[in-house]
């Protein structure tokens, strides 16, 4: 099945717009301008609309279904913040606008800086990094520049545990440090015996996600910290699982020197279409000096009623910019918005009930599917897709059945310690009922995964396009639209 392109449905001379005549004189236009061929579709407002509806609807969103995509916190993304991320004042601003007239947007900056703080428990904090991996980067530059600093060339590797995110090493490997990986223990938190081995004067940082990607606390988490701070080196929070910790556990009081925020995951700005998130990072007080300027800051507090003056400040030994302009503004806009809606006991309970949807869901399910590290979960849980007695049934089947129920599938093998991993994270945005119809539906694909695994091979059945050829997908990718008469 392929879909028709706008092209298919254009019929000649159907119009969306037209212009009233023209009150002044023909101009004629210069012929080297214009091209002779431009087959542009001659297509009506309805068809337009119509078509593109159409396509949005081919996909599956968190406005249209449940989406419990381990790790990437696909809440739902309340409307009331495209509402305010929409006023006049903050939509129609101009990086280069003189700051004077962009004061409220330099207060809400200064303020969402304020209150990030506050959450993770931190004395700075920076909003340009342009999503979570560039939050890594940033951090990753800002333990390079600190050691460098203290003339300690010799700190060369970074320690990273074996369930982290690919963004991790992937991150250390570019900023030029070497990566050591760090086995799990069988509870699931890092190995301590193997991290010890690896404490010396060679160290420059472990990056550490809490909770890791088995959605588990780290039961050491303090003397990980300190194992690495005795080393000399500096421990970075990979902070996209902070959905689990709001308002209960502030990674800076753990020890943790340096953390990104992905306001796409915990703080409800859209994940759509690939962008733009934002990953704002926070930092120790002895970090901050180091912070990727410029950085908002209150330059004249006023006198008596007058409001304080916001600008740009540049930190004394900061690493320099990470990104143009001022970040993404639209989604501290939205962010903002959603902390101040939920306010501070509201945030914990978003946690709270995020964690308990998690644990719900794999109460109902641990009987059914195996779970390799059975503890109390925080926000997410890992699930291994496959069983001795349905040996042809993998992770990838289960999941792709599960979109012939309406749901989203689970993150699939990863994190890479969990054989055939299934990883589910409810979030605390869905109902009882919409966690019950998915524990239905698991524990009917478990049964069909023994008596017709052919209909889990076969799946999916009920959406636009049936299972796709992924590796073709993912090498040959067609971004552009192809023009009718290039064949
Ligand atoms: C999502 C995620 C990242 C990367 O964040 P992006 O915003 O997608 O760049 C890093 N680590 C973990 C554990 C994540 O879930």
């Amino acid at each position: 099945m392929t879909e028709p392109l706008i092209y298919d449905i254009s019929s000649p001379g159907r119009r969306g717009v037209r212009f009233p005549d023209a009150d002044v004189p023909k101009a004629e236009l210069p012929k080297d301008m214009l091209r002779a061929n431009l087959p542009l579709p001659e297509v009506a407002e309805i068809d337009v609309v119509r078509h593109f509806t159409r396509l949005s609807q081919l996909n599956h969103s968190i406005d249209t279904g449940f989406y419990p995509l381990g790790s990437c916190t696909m809440k739902y993304n309340p409307k009331i913040n495209e509402k305010t991320a929409a006023l006049p004042g903050f939509l129609n601003l101009h990086p280069m606008q003189p700051i004077d007239s962009a004061q409220g947007a330099l207060m809400l900056m200064y303020l969402l800086q304020e209150m990030l703080k506050e959450i993770g428990g931190f004395a700075g904090v920076t909003l340009q990094p342009a999503a979570g991996a560039h939050g890594e980067l940033t951090g990753v530059l800002i333990i390079c520049a600190y050691h460098g600093a203290c003339d300690d060339k010799k700190r060369t590797k970074i320690l990273i545990p074996d369930s982290a995110h690919g963004t991790n090493p992937a991150t250390s490997a570019m900023s030029g440090f070497k990566v050591v990986e760090i086995p799990s223990d069988e509870r699931g938190n890092v190995d301590l015996d193997a991290l010890k081995a690896e404490c010396d004067d060679t160290l420059a940082g472990l990056m550490l996600t809490n909770p890791n990607t088995l959605g588990l606390f780290d039961e050491n988490v303090e003397a990980v910290i300190e194992m690495v701070h005795e080393a000399g080196g500096l421990v970075y929070g990979d902070g996209a699982n902070m959905n689990a910790l709001l308002g209960i556990a502030r990674p800076g009081d753990l020890g943790i020197d340096i953390l990104h925020y992905n306001l796409h995951k915990t703080f409800s700005t859209p994940h759509g279409g690939g962008g733009p998130g934002s990953g704002p990072v926070g930092v120790a007080e002895h970090l901050v000096d180091f912070l990727p300027g410029p950085v908002v800051d209150i330059v004249d507090p006023g006198y008596d009623e007058e409001p304080p003056l916001y600008g740009f400040v540049n930190p004394p030994k900061s690493i320099g910019r990470m990104k143009a302009f001022n970040g993404h503004f639209g989604m501290m806009v939205r962010a903002f918005t959603y902390i101040l809606m939920h306010g501070g006991a509201g945030l914990r309970k978003v946690s709270e009930d995020a964690v308990l949807n998690a644990n719900y869901l794999m109460a109902l399910l641990k009987d059914t599917y195996e779970l390799k590290y059975d503890r109390t979960c925080m926000h997410e849980f890992v699930l291994e897709g496959h069983w001795a007695d349905a040996p042809d049934v993998h992770a990838l089947d289960i999941s792709k059945r599960l979109m012939d129920f309406g749901f989203h599938p689970p993150t699939n093998y990863f994190p890479l310690i969990v054989p055939e991993a299934l990883m589910i994270e409810p979030t605390e945005t869905e109902s009882k009922d919409t966690l019950d119809a998915f524990v239905d539906a698991m524990l009917e694909i478990a049964k069909e995964a023994r008596e017709n695994p052919d209909v889990l091979h076969e799946a999916p059945h009920t959406t636009p396009f049936g299972r796709l050829d992924e590796v073709s997908a993912a090498r040959n990718l067609v971004l552009c639209c192809r023009l009718p008469e290039q064949d």
